[in-house]
Order: structure tokens, then sequence, then C-alpha cells
């Protein structure tokens, strides 16, 4: 298994730290009547071409998603902050996203974050997928955990070595380590 020194690991934020995916089933049942999706229907990154949605629709709940995260109800996946605010007594967190805009993210992150493990935090958010390889290296970061697989495929490419959280829309045939939950990145971690 890998040992994972923690000062040279970093995460995406979406579908990896926070639970992106039940975020978005839970607002178009609840905001627009769709209950006829369920998580194992998002089969595709590209959210549109794998489930019988409105685009509309779509760019609507992932704009509110992206907007202000806080207010759309996204929530941390199960165990990430109890194993983030242990990886943090060991170095400060890394987190680095395709997100267009910081401000909105960082406030999610601020919110269930302890503040002393927040104030060390180092956040990027780049607005692009393809652009993380170069930023990822920048940082000096060996491992990072996404759950795209292409980004992840991107970065095996550039010599660091990817933990792609499995997913629904990532489980199709790929060799790269992965991981299923927290606690499997906590093992990892641990010494
Ligand atoms: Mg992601």
């Amino acid at each position: 298994m890998i040992k994972i020194n923690p000062v040279h690991i970093g995460f995406d934020i979406d579908g990896v730290v926070a639970d992106t995916g039940g975020a978005f089933i839970r607002i178009a049942l609840e905001e627009y009547g769709i209950n006829s999706i369920s998580l194992e229907d998002i089969t595709s990154f590209e959210v549109v071409d794998c489930l019988d949605m409105d685009r509309e629709i779509i760019e609507e709940i992932f704009s509110r998603l992206l907007d202000d995260p806080l207010n759309a109800g996204l929530k941390p996946m199960q165990n990430a902050i109890p194993v983030l605010h242990g990886l943090a007594e060991k170095a400060p967190l890394t987190f680095v996203t395709a997100r267009p805009h910081e401000e909105p993210i960082a406030r999610w992150l601020k919110h269930f974050l302890a503040p002393a493990t927040y104030d060390k935090i180092r956040l990027v958010a780049m607005g692009v997928h393809d652009k993380k390889t170069s930023y990822i290296k920048d940082l000096g970061l060996k491992y990072f955990v996404d759950d795209r697989l292409q980004t992840c495929q991107k970065l095996a490419e550039a010599g660091i070595t990817p933990l792609v959280y499995n997913q629904p829309w990532n489980n199709n045939s790929h060799n790269l380590p992965t991981v299923n939950n927290w606690q499997d990145i906590q093992a990892l971690c641990s010494d």
C-alpha cells in the first residue's frame, strides 16, 4: 500500500471533499420535483450526457452549487471533515478546484473547517480542468485526489500519483489507484 506524507497530498473539492452529486440529486428532487434520478445514474462527468433532464435545469443546479454552495445545501462527503482535521495537524491542507470563483467555495470551507485549520489552507480555483496539472506540480504535490478520470490520467502522465475518488461517473476501466471514501485516504496518510 502507498504511504503518503500529508505534506505531499492535495484534494479536489467537488465529488471528493464535497458531496456534489448528492446535492445535485437533492436539489433536482426538492426544487424541481425530479424524483427519477439517483447517484448511480450519473455515469458521466458530463451530467448532460447521462441524465434525461433539461440541459437548462442541469445548468441552473450547477450554477447554484458554484455560486452559493452553502445556501444550495452542499454538504461535505462523509468523514471528510474529521479526516481533513487530522491531516491538518501534520501539514497545511491544499485544495485545487476547477471552480471559476474562489470566494464561494472558500466561504464553504470556512464554514466546515475549524478556524485554525482554515487559516492555513492553500486554495486554488482556476476555472478550467485542464490546467490543474501544472498548478499541482507547482505546489510541490506528489499525490492528488480527484473524481474526474481525465484529470487523473493527465496527472499520472505528469508524474503525479492520482487517487481516483470512486464515483459512479469514473468507474469505467482504468488502472489508476483508487479510494472509496475518506477512511481510505486516512489509512494511506497514517504513519
Ligand atoms: Mg471534482
